[in-house]
């Protein structure tokens, strides 16, 4: 029996007649576009993270740091600083701004470290985009401070971390701007594509609702060259029922997590290192081990399947590595750590016994 990575039909049918009347609410309104539904979706999602933000559906992550970035309107030639460990969708949003991208090291947790960070600070740096990877919370109280100190703006990709707080608050709540994804695998995931912005800043957000429609606020009337990144009807019935389950979703993410510390420990696997000061949402599951392959291709044998996040840190990608700019900033513990990272099992989905074979599997290599 296969021990699955995500199962978002059996997740589905946990919910099935919620689901089925929230699609069929909106088909009988054709409010397919914008629509009751997402307003509704957006103060809910707003209310869930707390400390006064606002939010902004848009068509999916990726657009929704693309439009976030747009709408800083940092000068020509700014430079930002992107983790070198994270999905390709933080650093394109630089270059699609043309802004340059440069790259900063991860540390033990596999998030941006902060030393590197700063020394990675010229006088054309004027943004961090601060990635919240794995499901785990960058310290933001202190990613604040270096940012208050340079004068640079922060902008936090959540697409992996709905719900993770610092210090009991919600990632999303820190910088001058945050993003979401609703991809479906994610730990809040539609039935397509889907992504949110949310600031407290109502100017700032303000901006993003223009570029992302066609850069007006009222229909026809364009004041800017904007876009079309629209969160639909749809999508939205679908996420406000899947909030509702979100916090349960995230508990029992937290209870896997805990088995496979306890499971572990005795392994020679490096094991997750979490700040005591963060609520993690265990988005994945990240161990590291220098036989990984080997680790990887007997798992599977098993019938556990794994993944890999991400096979290349991004400076070693082929859309990036003959940059010159990518040379001149080196990230040697991404550089290292792409061939030892192994993606465990990891999800409400998995049950008490399924997590166990997966430990047992794990300790027969
Ligand atoms: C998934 C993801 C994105 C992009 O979101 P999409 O909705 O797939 O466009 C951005 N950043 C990170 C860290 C992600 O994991």
């Amino acid at each position: 029996m296969v021990i699955k990575f995500l199962d978002l039909h059996k997740q589905y049918l946990r919910m099935k007649n919620e689901i089925d009347s929230a699609i069929s609410r909106v088909i009988a309104t054709s409010s397919f576009v914008g629509g009751e539904e997402v307003l509704a979706f957006e103060r809910e999602f707003s209310e869930f993270l707390g400390e006064g933000v606002k939010s902004l559906g848009v068509a999916n992550g990726s657009d929704a740091l693309e439009i976030a970035i747009e709408a800083l309107n940092l000068p020509k030639n700014s430079e930002v600083l992107v983790p070198a460990n994270t999905f390709i969708a933080s650093a394109e949003a630089v270059i699609r701004n043309s802004l340059k991208v440069v790259f900063v090291d991860c540390g033990e947790n596999y998030l941006m470290d902060f030393s590197d960070l700063k020394s990675k600070i010229t006088p054309q740096t004027r943004a961090i985009v601060a990635v919240h990877l794995y499901g785990n919370a960058l310290d933001m109280p202190t990613l604040m401070e270096i940012a208050k100190e340079y004068n640079l703006r922060v902008v936090e990709d959540c697409a992996q971390s709905h719900g993770a707080e610092f210090l009991g608050r919600k990632v999303g709540t820190f910088g001058d701007v945050a993003t979401f994804s609703f991809y479906p695998g994610k730990n809040l995931g539609a039935y397509g594509d889907g992504g949110m912005i949310v600031s407290r800043d109502s100017r700032l957000l303000e901006r993003c609702r223009k570029i992302a429609h066609h850069g007006g606020l009222v229909k026809y009337q364009h004041e800017i060259i904007g876009r079309n990144s629209r969160l639909d009807g749809i999508q939205a019935a679908i996420l406000r029922v899947k909030l509702g389950y979100l916090e349960s979703w995230n508990t029992r993410r937290r209870e896997i997590a805990k088995m496979y510390y306890e499971g572990l420990a005795t392994t020679s696997l490096v094991l997750p290192k979490v700040d005591s000061r963060v609520s993690c949402v265990w988005h994945l599951f990240v161990v590291r081990t220098s036989k990984r392959d080997r680790l990887k291709a007997f798992l599977e044998s098993k019938g556990v399947q794994c993944g890999l996040h991400y096979p290349k840190a991004l400076p070693n990608t082929l859309a990036f590595k003959d940059k010159e700019y990518v040379k001149e900033s080196p990230t040697p513990n991404a550089d290292v750590w792409q061939e030892e990272i192994l993606s465990l099992p990891m999800g409400e989905h998995l049950e008490d016994g399924e997590v166990k074979r997966v430990i047992l599997a794990v300790k027969c290599v």
